[in-house]
């Protein structure tokens, strides 16, 4: 399923790993690259990541609740408390997740499309808003900053780049994250994760 190209920077040998991937940071110069109808085209810097202790590392699945994901892209944001990474998977049926990770919280959501309007002034920490006929809470609002990229990802993304976010929490662990940039609100639906329920799968000798 990979598919190899040059960055057209430095010619480093880049391949993605999914074909909707619609950007991919180049290890070898740092440089972003956006692939649009088989167009490559220079977007800005991947900037540099600091390599930090985690569960989740590029290229190595995990198992969690029957299911495999791989990480195949990671983006790091700063916000008031501190940083986190955002990795896009694969799941084992080939479709995009995101996995969240602040420290133990974890979070694996999808993008969700939705047509809904929702005021970000009602957004306040505590407030109940009813989403597609469900009731949640407002549990965090922050805003976050995009510091690094490293790997593939199904959009656009910039160093710098910055947004607010709200995490809405519902029934059944449900988790409604919502974000707000330059005036378009972006929905991604799923749950909080156990993560002492996450399995690391073996390092293959040849990988
Ligand atoms: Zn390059």
């Amino acid at each position: 399923m990979a598919e190899d190209f040059n960055c057209p920077n430095c010619g480093g040998q880049l391949s993605r790993k999914m074909a909707h991937s619609k950007m991919v940071a180049c290890p070898y110069c740092e440089s972003t690259v956006l692939l649009e109808d088989d167009v490559l085209k220079l977007a800005g810097r991947g900037g540099v990541m600091a390599d930090e202790p985690s569960l989740f590392v590029l290229g190595r699945s995990v198992e969690y609740d029957g299911e495999t994901y791989m990480p195949i892209g990671q983006a790091r944001f700063s916000y008031a408390n501190g940083w986190w990474d955002e990795f896009w998977a694969l799941d084992g049926k080939g479709e995009g997740v995101w996995i969240s990770v602040d420290e133990g919280d974890i979070a694996i959501e999808e993008n969700h499309e939705t047509d809904l309007q929702i005021d970000e002034r009602k957004l306040k920490v505590g407030a109940r808003i009813s989403f597609e006929d469900e009731l949640f809470r407002v549990t965090e609002a922050d805003r976050g900053k995009c510091e690094a990229l490293r790997g593939e990802f199904p959009e656009a993304m910039s160093v710098g780049d910055t947004y607010t976010y709200y995490h809405l929490s519902g029934p059944r662990g449900r988790l409604i994250t919502l974000e707000f940039e330059d005036g378009e609100m972006y929905v991604t639906e799923g749950k909080w994760i156990d993560p002492y329920e996450i399995r690391q799968q073996a390092v293959e000798a040849n990988a």
